[in-house]
């Protein structure tokens, strides 16, 4: 697949270029995890990023927040890239952006009282007196609706929607400009994910933050995100505007994503037809040669064009999908991409 260049006007607050990260997973054996993926999220807008577990959405959140090394590929946060970035440098930085994990209970230290966990945070950023401390993390506790005796109690007189609150109030702590949150509300039950969401998206009203949201769900995804990139085998295979992605997809594997994700309106439900795709994702670390999507697609098409790699193209303004026989429809983008294999 050739990615094209993605210009934007103004400079995003992230802008990933390229980046490939693959594990070596034995005998040789290389898992191409992350595969050439170029997004970029502008200052205080949200990108979802959706796909099926072990399309790599964890492992990109990884190598932005420095957790693993990506083979190769830009990383550029305001201006600076990150991966040329001195150990010092990226600390300084890494205040900028903040993660927010699935469980809050692996990431919270169960001997630190939260008020302690939330004074460590906040002491990174600025030095502040006891009477400031104690004012900022009432603050911050407030900030995610919770009680300021929460501060003496620990991560595990909470429940998981609370901890959710605690995590997500510690990354406040450092007044970042970014938000990570890889699969933040996946192991909470509906009705708090919900919750959840809500206490996201008016933190990112209040405070102007960017997120890059992640979930293998699309029914979460769709209502926190302005912007969508859709992964699959490592790849950004679909990339736009939210409202757009969800209304009118263009690729089979967003239909397909799309379909299997429910509505709230029965009849609605009822009358949607369900595009099932065949098997499970291949391997990321033996890949089929060519278009990755095609023997998983409805749209089947003979081995001859199934070798042959998709195209990514802007279908409209900041609208981009991998055009393939096997992932697209419309005639004018298989026209753009015989044109490319010329
Ligand atoms: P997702 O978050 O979308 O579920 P991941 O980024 O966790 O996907 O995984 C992407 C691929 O990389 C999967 O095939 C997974 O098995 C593999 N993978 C993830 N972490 C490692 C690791 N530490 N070592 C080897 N392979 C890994
Ligand atoms: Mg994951």
């Amino acid at each position: 697949m050739k990615h094209q260049e993605m210009s934007t006007s103004a400079a995003p607050l992230l802008d990933i270029r390229k980046l490939h990260l693959s594990y070596s997973s034995g005998r040789g054996c290389k898992v191409r995890a992350v595969d050439g993926v170029s997004l970029s999220v502008k200052d205080g807008e949200t990108l979802g990023i959706v796909g099926e577990s072990g399309c790599g959405k964890s492992t990109l959140a990884r190598a932005l927040m420095g957790l693993a090394r990506p083979d190769s590929g830009q990383i550029i946060f305001d201006g600076k890239d990150l991966l040329s970035l001195s150990a010092a440098e990226l600390r300084r930085a890494r205040l900028d952006f903040q993660m927010v994990f699935q469980d809050p209970y692996a990431s919270l230290d169960p001997c630190m009282t939260v008020g302690r966990i939330l004074a460590e945070a906040i002491d990174r950023r600025k030095k502040l007196t006891r009477a400031g401390m104690d004012a900022r993390i009432a603050q911050m506790l407030e900030k995610v609706g919770l009680p300021t005796e929460a501060a003496t109690r620990y991560p595990h007189e909470f429940s998981g929607g609370q901890r959710q609150r605690v995590a997500i109030a510690r990354t406040l702590c450092t007044e970042p400009r970014l938000l990570v949150a890889d699969e933040a509300v996946s192991a909470l039950d509906v009705s708090v994910q919900s919750q959840i969401l809500n206490l996201l998206s008016r933190l990112r009203r209040e405070e102007g933050l960017a997120m890059l949201f992640i979930s293998h769900d699309l029914s979460v995804v769709r209502h926190i995100a302005d912007r969508i990139a859709v992964m699959y085998l490592g790849r950004v295979v679909e990339y736009g505007p939210a409202a757009e992605i969800m209304d009118q997809p263009l690729h089979m594997y967003t239909k397909a994503l799309i379909s299997a994700s429910p509505v709230p309106d029965p009849i609605e439900q009822k009358s949607r037809q369900r595009i099932l795709l065949a098997g499970d994702p291949p391997s990321p670390s033996n890949p089929p040669a060519g278009c990755h999507f095609a023997w998983r697609s409805p749209i089947a098409v003979d081995a001859d064009t199934a070798s042959t790699a998709g195209v990514f193209v802007e279908a409209k303004a900041g609208h981009w999908v991998e055009a393939h026989p096997a992932t697209v429809q419309e005639e004018s983008l298989l026209e753009l991409w015989r044109e490319q294999r010329k």
